[in-house]
């Protein structure tokens, strides 16, 4: 049985870029569902009792359990998406973090450009990514339940582009949801850990 991770934050720590009635439906509705689902679909299966990560490893890739997959990456992707914001986050990494950027990208303004391609370019619902591809910095984007740690690559920070995560907030505006998480939100200490 998995039990929802809390929120890092109350549901209006992210105003005024993301509205406590957005986190409340995409935290209280869409990820409970995926939860919810996901306990539904293992009880009394080999994957009942391993972790996310190894259901994400056993199920990606194999049709027949395309709904365990779809909500254990779904599941693990918002837990990872919850600690990629924070209400003090956004601009520029500093550290360690900030140096690799700006090696594996050239600057921090070409990560943000490649980021923000990624997010905005994703067709239909998904996900972008900064992550870590044996020790190189890449911008990546998953479909769907697609998650980085299925395709052997170590997750920093993702976005959450489907329509739930921005609509009530910006409508059709994906682009300017992405700059505001760019520029206010996100959580860079995270990703740097
Ligand atoms: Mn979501």
């Amino acid at each position: 049985m998995f039990k929802m991770k809390e929120l890092p934050y109350g549901a209006n720590a992210l105003e005024p870029y993301i509205n406590a009635g957005t986190i409340e439906f995409h935290y209280g509705k869409h990820y409970k569902t995926y939860v919810d689902n996901l306990n539904k679909l293992i009880a009394g299966t080999e994957f009942e009792h391993m972790s996310l990560e190894e259901i994400i490893k056993k199920t990606h890739s194999h049709p027949q359990y395309q709904g365990i997959f779809n909500n254990a990456g779904q599941a693990w992707n918002h837990e990872f998406y919850w600690q990629s914001m924070s209400p003090n986050g956004g601009g520029h990494p500093t550290g360690e973090l900030k140096s690799r950027i700006e090696k594996d990208f050239g600057s921090y303004e070409k990560f943000r450009e490649a980021f923000k391609n990624a997010a905005v370019s994703q067709f239909g619902s998904g996900w972008a990514w900064l992550v870590d591809n044996n020790g190189k910095l890449e911008v990546i984007k998953t479909s769907n339940a697609d998650t980085p740690i299925a395709l052997g690559l170590k997750p920093l920070l993702t976005i959450d582009v489907w329509e739930h995560a921005y609509y009530l907030d910006y409508q059709n505006r994906r682009a300017d949801y992405v700059d505001s998480f760019l520029d206010h939100l996100a959580n860079w200490d995270f990703a740097a850990k």
